[in-house]
């Protein structure tokens, strides 16, 4: 596994976020360069690297992030327009951060298909 990521610093809380929402899994924070009026970013506090890597052992922590993603969409006031759950995964998935994220987009009508 690389190097420390911007992500573990901001749970560290070595580098700042506008978090929104933590618990023991998991923490949310607004994305630093925004796609979409609303733009999440919910991140496993365990470091799994990306999707395509994640192992039966983080099935609890995939499902309560799914599960997360419904609760911070009603809490955030989104849930009920509609919201869009991206997980960019490798080089040709548009990844740049190697520590598994899904993209909470919402506050607009959001084109598709998205290539
Ligand atoms: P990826 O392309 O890996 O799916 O998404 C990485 C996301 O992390 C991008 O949307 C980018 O704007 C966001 N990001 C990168 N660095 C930071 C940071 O330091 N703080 C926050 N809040 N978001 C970041």
């Amino acid at each position: 596994m690389s190097e420390t990521t911007i992500f573990e610093k901001i749970i560290a809380r070595e580098i700042p976020a506008n978090i929104i929402y933590e618990d023991d899994l998991c923490i949310c924070f607004k994305d630093i360069a925004p796609t979409a009026p609303i733009h999440l970013l919910l991140v496993p506090k365990k470091r799994i690297v990306r999707i395509g890597e994640a192992s039966p052992d983080d099935q609890v922590t995939l499902g309560h992030l799914m599960l997360m993603a419904q609760e911070i969409a009603r809490r955030e006031g989104f849930h009920e327009n509609g919201f869009r759950i991206v997980i960019n995964n490798g080089p040709d998935g548009g990844e740049a951060v190697p520590h598994l994220h899904l993209h909470l987009l919402a506050g607009k009508k959001l084109s598709w298909p998205h290539c």
